[in-house]
């Protein structure tokens, strides 16, 4: 009994610690406001709509008028994991990726470097399959605010640019080429002070409006209710490409596409949604 708990504990604390995965159930990305963050409230001022536009923009959903909706899956994996990769542990989910192209699911994967560079080869694959985009989720999975991000070490404000653009040479490295110019934040967490460091990058930060809960999830039945109940049409789900931190979402996706497609709904990536 008390080994067992004492796993439970270590386990929670390493899901705390280590939550390679983005977000929870309550909250759909952590926007950490700074002191000036009052940039989207004052946009129609002039010249805080000036100001606005020295930030990356941030995007969450499409439009709410057809019944579309993108899949995104994040190749989570932290700069320092590479130890942990090489002992054995599986940051990647080709089983999922077989998936989505059996059920012919077009999806946005945000990858970081880290994964990209631990995985070449099936980065490449997914990055030359037209069923898929590839858009930068950082090189390090580390946070871009100060604090309050899931445990995730932070970047100081002038290495997050590098941090992107790192990631974007790994993916150059591997052989990718269907890249979008979206960034996700690690754990969802961003302040104006990132999205000032990013925006000579011309990227646009992508959020969502759906969780799937499927960090650390162990009920595939659970992850497809939750995505089930919280989509509608335009929506963004967020769900993960690591068996590690997410070893139930390939069962969860067989659930998921065959009922939303039943409820008339077609799945697309990103940029259409963006374009729609
Ligand atoms: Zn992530």
């Amino acid at each position: 009994m008390i080994r067992a708990s004492r796993l439970a504990a270590v386990f929670t604390a390493a899901a705390a610690v280590l939550l390679t995965a983005c977000g929870t159930p309550s909250s759909p990305g952590t926007h950490e406001p700074s002191p000036s963050t009052t940039a989207e409230q004052k946009a129609p001022h002039a010249r805080h709509a000036a100001k606005k536009r020295a930030l990356a923009p941030v995007w969450r959903h499409g439009g709410r008028a057809e019944k579309v909706v993108a899949l995104t899956f994040d190749a989570d994996m932290t700069a320092d994991q590479g130890e942990r990769a090489a002992g054995g542990e599986r940051f990647d989910n080709p089983q999922l990726i077989s998936t989505l192209k059996r059920l012919k699911v077009p999806s946005t994967i945000f990858m970081t470097g880290a994964w990209a560079s631990q995985y070449q080869d099936q980065a490449r694959a997914i990055g030359r399959n037209d069923l898929f985009e590839v858009a930068n989720h950082s090189y390090s999975h580390y946070a871009f605010t100060p604090s309050k991000c899931f445990g995730l070490p932070s970047l100081e404000q002038d290495r997050m640019r590098a941090d992107v653009e790192r990631a974007s040479a790994a993916f150059r490295r591997a052989g990718v080429r269907n890249t979008v110019p979206y960034f996700r934040f690690p754990g969802g967490c961003y302040n104006d002070r990132s999205l000032r460091a990013l925006a000579p990058l011309g990227i646009t930060a992508v959020q969502w409006d759906t969780e799937s809960g499927d960090a650390f999830a162990t009920d595939a039945e659970a992850v497809a209710t939750e995505v089930l109940d919280g989509v509608r049409p335009g929506s963004v789900v967020v769900m993960h490409c690591t068996r590690s931190a997410a070893p139930v979402t390939e069962e969860a996706v067989r659930k998921i596409v065959p009922k939303l497609r039943a409820q008339g709904y077609r799945f697309v990536k990103v940029s259409d949604l963006m374009a729609s």
